[in-house]
């Protein structure tokens, strides 16, 4: 018999929201890469296609689902589909985000709605959609993306700040009322990391670059493939005692005094 690890995710399943590009799909190859089945939820099926042909090209069992987390429907819909496909669901990364860049007083309410819905509420719907699927399955782990400003505030991100710190304090709630379940619930804050979101954030933000590589210890901003073990981590038996936590993956740019 082949011997497994804490960290093996063989004959489990994962579910990716915005897994077919940047942090997400860095995660998913980690899970991938460790075993799982992973499918990778998004809108865009270019990104998509180009994710997926990466993933399998390693070999890996992926797939791609159409979702749009602003929907509750498409939630339920994507998470129940792949439930059924696969035949479980033990692994749902929140990873899906987005920002609008200004200062609070020229924020719109659909600016700001957008914002916290897709970082936000989108995390409730499909963990509320993954939670009989998982219960059923004997346990899960649910993975929510923070940020550094789950933290910290800036004056261009109020609703994407608002947004993640309150997708920490979901994950902690979260992990109290489903312990009995055997599902845990952490959470990962991402330092400034090389992806879409802050290529469109370097344009938008004077400095920004410089900033960010002067504050961070580890000297460099970080890659999408900085993810993979942390999932990892978080999705395999290692972490079965972990509940509630939030581990940042930042270069230590959240301890530079
Ligand atoms: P990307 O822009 O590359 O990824 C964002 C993903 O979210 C995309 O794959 C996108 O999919 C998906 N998404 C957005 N809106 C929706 C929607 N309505 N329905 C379905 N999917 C949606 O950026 P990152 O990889 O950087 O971001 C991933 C996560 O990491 C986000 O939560 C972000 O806030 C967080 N993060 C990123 C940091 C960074 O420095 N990059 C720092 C801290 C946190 P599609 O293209 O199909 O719409």
């Amino acid at each position: 018999m082949a011997a497994t690890t804490p960290f093996d995710l063989s004959k489990r399943v994962a579910f990716v929201t915005g897994g077919n590009g940047g942090i997400g799909l860095g995660m998913a190859k980690g899970l991938a890469a460790a075993g799982a089945s992973v499918v990778i939820a998004g809108r865009n099926k270019a990104k998509a296609e180009a994710a997926l042909s990466e993933l399998k090209a390693t070999g890996a069992a992926a797939e791609f689902v159409e979702l749009d987390v602003l929907q509750e429907a498409s939630c339920h819909q994507a998470i129940d589909r792949t439930a059924q496909k696969f035949g479980r669901l033990d692994i749902l990364i929140n990873n899906a985000g987005t920002s609008v860049r200004k200062p609070p007083e020229q924020l719109t309410a659909e600016e700001w709605h957008l914002v916290l819905n897709t970082n936000l509420t989108s995390a409730f719907f499909c963990s509320q959609a993954a939670y009989p699927h998982m219960k059923r399955g004997g346990g899960g782990k649910i993975i929510n993306i923070g940020s550094m400003m789950s933290v910290f505030g800036a004056s261009y991100a109020s609703p994407y700040a608002s947004s993640k710190g309150a997708i920490v304090q979901m994950a902690k709630s979260f992990a109290v009322a489903w312990a009995k379940d055997n599902i845990q619930v952490n959470s990962i804050l991402p330092g400034w990391i090389n992806t879409d979101l802050t290529k469109k954030a370097r344009e938008q933000v004077e400095g920004l670059h410089d900033k960010v590589l002067a504050r961070t210890p580890a000297q460099r901003w970080g890659e999408p493939g900085d993810f993979a073990g942390v999932a990892v981590f978080l999705a395999a038996p290692a972490s079965d005692f972990i509940t509630g936590a939030a581990i940042a993956v930042d270069g230590g740019y959240s301890v530079q005094a």
